[in-house]
């Protein structure tokens, strides 16, 4: 760097943790707890939505200290409550580039410049795709890789729908769609399933599935709305069409290492190289935890394990090096953790013509009927992780507002016949209404600003 740089003046973090899964939001927990008040760079859309592959999750059930379960959504929203309870101050932005050429290192996330003596990186594994010739064309006209957020669509009620793999997810999303399709089909390339045994009996009893052994998906077909997958099988070169309406890939994941590469040791496939059994990576200084550096327990619970010895190493090299700034909490216990928002349709009674944000289709009729402000309708569901980081990005922005916008939230799952009349194919969507006028669509987690930019043009 030379004198003019500016990232000469920053400030440096103890600990900068990237990626908020299990593995980065227990960093942070044990960082915070160390008065280290680490900063979490939480990811937005590159390599998967802020919370990771839990989000995209229905019911964890191995997850311990949930006798009964938890969804993935929950379960990371808790995970954030206690990291953000102990003091982690969190960016809510992608990591654009990490810069491990001198120490103290440099990251840059939404345009701005990060230092720090310690780097936790805990970004998680992205989801992949096939690359049939016409993904594109059908990529959410009835293609989606998570059944969890798209399943409950009007498109895909009582239609026959697909899903592609043979691990787990697969599994886990094909029992899922037996909810809303009239059959699903798992398509399986080869004469086994990858899933665990409790997970594969579950879809080999189901009589609602269909599994198709050896079958390799080599292309999509429809108009308008994906109506068939091109199917072969792989002993035979003879190619089949499979009538459906939903096509849902779960085919593992990938590590998310590219900003990283050629900086680190990483294995044949991405991930990340560290010691045997620690999170130390080939720099000093530099940690590792979750599923960037696990290609084989992937699981919640052994990426918190690695995000809690990650922190723990961190704090270690730091006392050891003399570099540790220790903060001064202002009272020794800190306030309790906000608890995950409960809410149920606005009844009549409770309905404010001036509510800031209300649920359901009284609300929305009401509104869009009667008010003049610009009105923002999230479609979501329960079980929709993208819905979980959305809702409180809109919710903030809206208050921005100062009562100038409104919001009004409709779970898809009550009120489907709202969502089929709006023509909704996915969740989290958003519309924008003026005076009863459609003025903006937006479908997946968008960022803030771009809410923000298309409403300043309708007050
Ligand atoms: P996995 O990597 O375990 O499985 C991927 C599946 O996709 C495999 O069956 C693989 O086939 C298949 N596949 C890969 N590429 C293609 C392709 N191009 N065409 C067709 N099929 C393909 O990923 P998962 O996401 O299922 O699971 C990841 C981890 O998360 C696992 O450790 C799993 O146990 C865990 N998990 C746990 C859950 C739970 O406990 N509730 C839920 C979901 C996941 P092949 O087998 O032939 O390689």
């Amino acid at each position: 760097m030379g004198a003019e740089d500016p990232r000469e003046s920053l400030p440096i973090e103890n600990v900068l943790i990237i990626g908020s899964g299990p593995a980065g939001y227990t960093a942070a927990i044990y960082a915070a707890r160390a008065n280290l008040q680490p900063l979490l760079i939480t990811g937005f859309s590159r390599g998967g939505i802020p919370g990771g592959q839990l989000m995209t999750t229905t019911h964890v059930e191995n997850f311990p200290g949930f006798p009964n379960g938890v969804l993935g959504p929950d379960l990371m929203d808790l995970f954030k409550a206690q990291a953000l309870r102990w003091g982690t101050h969190f960016l809510e932005a992608d990591a654009e580039s990490i810069d491990l050429s001198s120490h103290p290192f440099v990251v840059k996330a939404n345009g701005d410049f990060y230092k720090t003596n310690t780097l936790i990186i805990a970004t998680g594994a992205s989801a992949n795709r096939l690359g049939v010739p016409h993904e594109d064309v059908f990529w959410s006209k009835g293609i989606s890789a998570c059944a969890i957020c798209d399943g409950a669509t009007p498109q895909f009620r009582s239609e026959e729908l697909a899903v592609v793999g043979g691990g787990d997810s697969a599994c886990e999303e094909a029992v899922y769609l037996t909810k809303y399709g009239s059959h699903v089909h798992l398509l399986v390339r080869s004469d086994r399933l990858r899933a665990s045994a409790a997970m594969a009996d579950r879809v080999i009893a189901n009589h609602e599935i269909t599994v198709h052994w050896n079958t390799d998906v080599v292309d999509v077909e429809g108009s308008e709305w994906l109506s068939a997958i091109r199917l072969k099988s792989s002993n035979s070169s003879n190619e089949r069409l499979l009538p459906v309406k939903g096509l849902f890939y779960a085919i593992g994941h990938t590590p998310n290492t590219d900003l990283i590469k050629n900086q680190l040791e990483c294995d044949l496939n991405g991930y990340l190289l560290t010691r045997p059994g620690r999170p130390e990576t080939s720099l000093e200084g530099v940690f590792a935890a979750g599923d960037v550096a696990d290609s084989e327990w992937r699981q919640g619970i052994t990426a918190a394990s690695s995000g809690c010895k990650a922190a723990l190493a961190a704090e270690r090299w730091l006392s050891h090096k003399g570099l540790a700034k220790r903060v001064i909490r202002k009272s020794v216990e800190p306030e309790s953790a906000e608890s995950p928002e409960a809410s149920h349709a606005t009844s009549p009674p409770e309905f404010d013509p001036n509510g800031l944000w209300q649920l359901g289709s009284y609300a929305l009729r009401k509104l869009y009927h009667e008010s003049e402000k610009p009105l923002l309708v999230v479609y979501s569901s329960p079980s929709c992780g993208p819905c979980h980081v959305l809702k409180p990005q809109l919710k903030r922005l809206i208050s921005e507002f100062d009562g100038a916008v409104q919001g009004v939230e409709i779970n898809i799952e009550v009120d489907e016949a709202i969502a089929s009349q709006a023509g909704i194919t996915g969740t989290p969507t958003v519309q924008l209404f003026k005076l009863k006028a459609l003025k903006k669509q937006w479908q997946g987690v968008k960022q803030r600003s771009e809410f923000r930019e298309e409403i300043n043009h309708h007050i």
